[in-house]
C-alpha cells in the first residue's frame, strides 16, 4: 500500500500549483503504470484523508492506469500489454519484454479562479471624479 505516500505528494503538488496561480483545485487527474498501479478505492481514500482542512478538501481526483508497454523479440511490434493473452499482437509469440513502465504522473490540475471580491469595488470612493 503506497497509496498514502502517493496521495501526500500528489496534495502537495497541486496545492503549490493552487497557490501559485493563487487559484481554487477544483479537480486533478494523476496516471500510473502497472508496476506501480494504485488501488483506485485506497487512492480515493487516502487523498481525500490527506486533503482534510486544505484547499484541496472536496476537489476531485481521477486515476488513469496506462498500459504495460511490450516489445516482441521475434517480429519487433510494439504493442500494449494485455494480461488476458500474454502473447504478441503482431505474430502471437511469447517472446516479448516489457518496455518502460508509465511512470506516476500528476496529468492535469484543473484550478478554479476565485470569484473577484465585490467589496473591493465598494471600497472604491464613488465621489472621486
Ligand atoms: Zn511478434
Amino acid at each position: 500500500m503506497h497509496e498514502s505516500a502517493v496521495a501526500q505528494s500528489v496534495l502537495e503538488s497541486i496545492l503549490a500549483e493552487a497557490e501559485k496561480h493563487n487559484a481554487r483545485p477544483k479537480s486533478a487527474r494523476i496516471s500510473c503504470g502497472q508496476f506501480n498501479a494504485l488501488n483506485d478505492e485506497a487512492m480515493q481514500v487516502a487523498f481525500e484523508a490527506a486533503a482534510m482542512d486544505t484547499p484541496c478538501q472536496g476537489m476531485k481526483l481521477a486515476i488513469d492506469h496506462k498500459p504495460l508497454r511490450t516489445l516482441c523479440k521475434s517480429c519487433g511490434q510494439s504493442f500494449d500489454y494485455d494480461i488476458y493473452s500474454g502473447v504478441c499482437t503482431g505474430c502471437g509469440g511469447e517472446n516479448i519484454v516489457f518496455e518502460a513502465d508509465a511512470p506516476l504522473l500528476l496529468e492535469e490540475i484543473e484550478l478554479e479562479q476565485d470569484t473577484p471580491n465585490e467589496s473591493d469595488a465598494a471600497k472604491k470612493d464613488p465621489r472621486q471624479e
